[in-house]
């Protein structure tokens, strides 16, 4: 029996497939806005470059310097940008759509319900830590069923901070009233999820589908969330 009482997923890109889910989301968006027509002939060179402006406006987002309504409609604009479509309703409409749509897509990585399941038959208790939006998280809990596993969603709003400042693991802690010696964060962020536990004194598992390459050291590594069974 290991000490751990409490266990902290993270959702996006660890239970939740935000990559696939966000890959059909768009698809439908590039289709139903007819994009092609525009001049975006291809649709996978377009999500490839949503992707990246969606990864450093997140990252802006975290840092503190956008704020939330920026994010949703400006990746769609600078995406729309390099292919030289200066029309912001259009983005405006297209962002409008996605966080309609993108919470209602189902798509979970391979074993979650297994795991989740195997976890609550061992009475662990379960919350979610994310930075994610908190209507937009809980939407996707209820769509695909999850919200039934967790006693707390913790979110950054909800907790006025966000991974990886302290400030959020310590305001699980005290909601789920649990040591951060019993506590384990799952999630498959090394900046954010790892680090952010590791410097609130949480255990963590380290969830690297992709097996990148890393200089952390978390407490756990796994590439498959069934060999969560094996630790938990
Ligand atoms: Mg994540």
């Amino acid at each position: 029996m290991n000490r751990y009482r409490t266990l902290f997923f993270d959702l996006d890109h660890t239970l939740w497939d935000f990559e696939a889910n966000s890959y059909a989301t768009l698809d439908y968006i590039y289709r139903s806005f007819e994009l092609d027509k525009s001049g975006i002939v291809d649709f996978e060179a377009f999500y490839q470059v949503y992707k990246a402006h969606n990864e450093r406006l997140w990252d802006r987002y975290r840092k503190g310097f956008i704020k939330r309504e920026e994010l949703k409609w400006k990746r769609m604009w600078l995406a729309l940008l390099d292919f030289k479509i200066a029309n912001e309703k259009l983005a405006r409409e297209m962002a409008a759509v996605f966080i309609e749509l993108l919470p209602r897509q189902q798509q979970l990585f391979p074993h979650t319900i297994e795991v989740l399941d195997y976890c609550k038959a061992k009475s662990y208790d379960l919350s979610l830590i994310t930075n994610g939006f908190e209507d937009t998280q809980w939407k996707k809990l209820e769509t695909t069923g999850l919200s039934a596993y967790f006693s707390h969603v913790i979110t950054s709003e909800k907790s006025n901070s966000v991974k990886p400042e302290p400030g959020i693991f310590e305001y699980a802690l005290n909601l789920t009233n649990s040591n951060a010696d019993q506590a384990l964060m799952i999630g498959d962020n090394l900046d954010v999820d790892i680090a952010g536990a590791m410097g609130a004194g949480i255990d963590q598992v380290y969830f690297n589908p992709g097996k990148q390459d890393h200089e952390h050291k978390p407490t756990f590594e796994i590439a498959c969330l069934r060999e969560l069974l094996e630790i938990l």
